[in-house]
C-alpha cells in the first residue's frame, strides 16, 4: 500500500535521510548530480459508503483481521476522469454493483498509510459479487452504524450526522490524548508516558501488554504503572532503557519480549516515545522484515534520532547486516 523506496528509482544508489532546504527529514539520493528527493506525498484514495437496498455495505478485505469491516476504497487511478468516476469503478470491481454518486461527503487524511482519502455516498443496485481483494461483507441498517475514529470511519460519522442519525461516541478516543502515540498497525503503538488514568484508554483501544522502556527513576516516570496498567487486565513489562546509553543487551531483551507476546497487541512507552520510536524502528526492520523507509517514517514521524540514537541504529543495523 505505502510506497517503499530503499535505492534511488533513477540511479540505484542508497537512498539516505537528509532534509532539503531545511525542511523536514526526507529519504534523499546522496548523489548531488542525481538529486533526486523522495518527497512521499500523500496518495489520493476513493471512499465510497454503498448504500444497497436502504442498507450500508461494509466490506473486509482479505489482508485484515477478522470482524474488520470498513467501506469501500481503492487507489485513484490515472485513467479515472475525476474522483466521483474512481468511486464507482471501485464499487464496480469490488462489489459488482452499479451505482451512482449522490453526495460527495468530504476528504480525510489518513497520516499512518500517508493517504487522503476522498469519500463519496454512492447509492447502487443489483446483486453483490466480491471482487478479489475482499473476503465478505456486512450489510447495516444506517442507523445502527458504528464508526470507527480514523479514515474512513470519519466520513461515515460526518455521513450519519448529515442524515440526522446520532452516532455513538468513538470508544477508544481517549488514546489519542496519550502524548506522542503513534500508531504503527492495528497490532502496535508506541508513545510517550500515558498518565496512570490513560491506561484504561490503553486497554479500551484493544492493547494487551504494556512494555515500559523509561527507568522508574525517571522524572518522566509514573508511580504506581504496573498496578495501574494490571488493574485494566493488561500485561506488563518494565525493560530500563538508560537514555545517554542504550545497549545491545536492552535491544536483544526487548526483541525477545517482542515475540514472546507477538500474538497480542502491544503498546510500547517511554517518556516522549524517542526510545519506544527507536526500538520499534529496529525492531521492525531487523525482525519482522519491514521496509527501511516505511519504518523510517514511523521513526521521523515522532523525532530525529541525536547523535547517542543514531549511532545507536546505525550499529544495531550493521550488527545484522
Ligand atoms: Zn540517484
Amino acid at each position: 500500500m505505502t510506497q517503499t523506496f530503499q535505492f534511488c528509482p533513477r540511479c540505484t544508489k542508497p537512498l539516505a535521510i537528509g532534509s532539503v532546504d531545511e525542511g523536514p527529514p526526507r529519504l534523499r539520493c546522496p548523489d548531488t548530480g542525481c538529486g533526486f528527493v523522495h518527497w512521499d506525498n500523500p496518495v489520493p484514495v476513493v471512499a465510497a459508503i454503498v448504500e444497497h437496498e436502504g442498507e450500508v455495505i461494509l466490506a473486509r478485505n482479505r489482508m485484515w483481521p477478522p470482524k474488520m469491516f470498513a467501506l469501500i476504497t481503492g487507489f485513484l487511478e490515472k485513467d479515472d476522469p475525476d474522483p466521483a468516476s474512481g468511486v464507482l469503478r471501485e464499487v464496480d470491481e469490488e462489489l459488482g454493483l452499479k451505482g451512482r454518486v449522490t453526495e460527495f461527503i468530504g476528504h480525510y487524511p489518513f497520516q499512518r498509510m500517508n493517504q487522503i482519502i476522498i469519500a463519496y455516498h454512492v447509492v447502487a443496485a443489483g446483486e453483490i459479487v466480491l471482487g478479489e481483494e475482499l473476503v465478505e461483507y456486512r450489510k447495516v441498517a444506517p442507523d445502527q452504524l458504528r464508526p470507527w475514529p480514523a479514515a474512513t470511519g470519519l466520513a461515515l460519522r460526518d455521513w450519519m450526522i448529515r442524515r440526522g442519525l446520532t452516532p455513538l461516541p468513538f470508544e477508544n478516543e481517549p488514546i489519542k490524548q496519550i502524548q506522542n502515540l503513534r500508531i504503527i498497525d492495528d497490532r502496535l503503538a508506541t508513545a510517550g508516558q500515558p498518565s496512570a488514568e490513560q491506561f484504561r484508554a490503553v486497554r479500551s483501544g484493544g492493547y494487551q501488554s504494556v512494555i515500559n522502556l523509561l527507568p522508574a527513576d525517571s522524572i518522566s516516570a509514573v508511580t504506581g504503572e504496573q498496578a495501574a496498567v494490571e488493574e485494566q487486565g493488561l500485561r506488563y513489562h518494565h525493560l530500563p532503557v538508560v537514555w545517554e546509553a542504550p545497549t545491545a543487551e536492552d535491544f536483544a531483551r526487548f526483541c525477545a519480549l517482542m515475540q514472546a507476546e507477538s500474538d497480542r497487541r502491544i503498546f510500547v512507552h517511554c517518556a516522549v516515545n524517542k526510545r519506544a520510536s527507536a526500538f520499534v524502528f529496529l525492531y521492525r526492520v531487523l525482525r519482522l522484515g519491514v521496509a527501511y523507509e516505511v519504518a523510517a517514517r514511523d521513526l521521523l514521524a515522532v523525532w530525529q534520532p541525536d547523535a547517542v540514537w543514531s549511532r545507536f541504529i546505525e550499529e544495531r543495523l550493521a550488527a545484522a547486516a
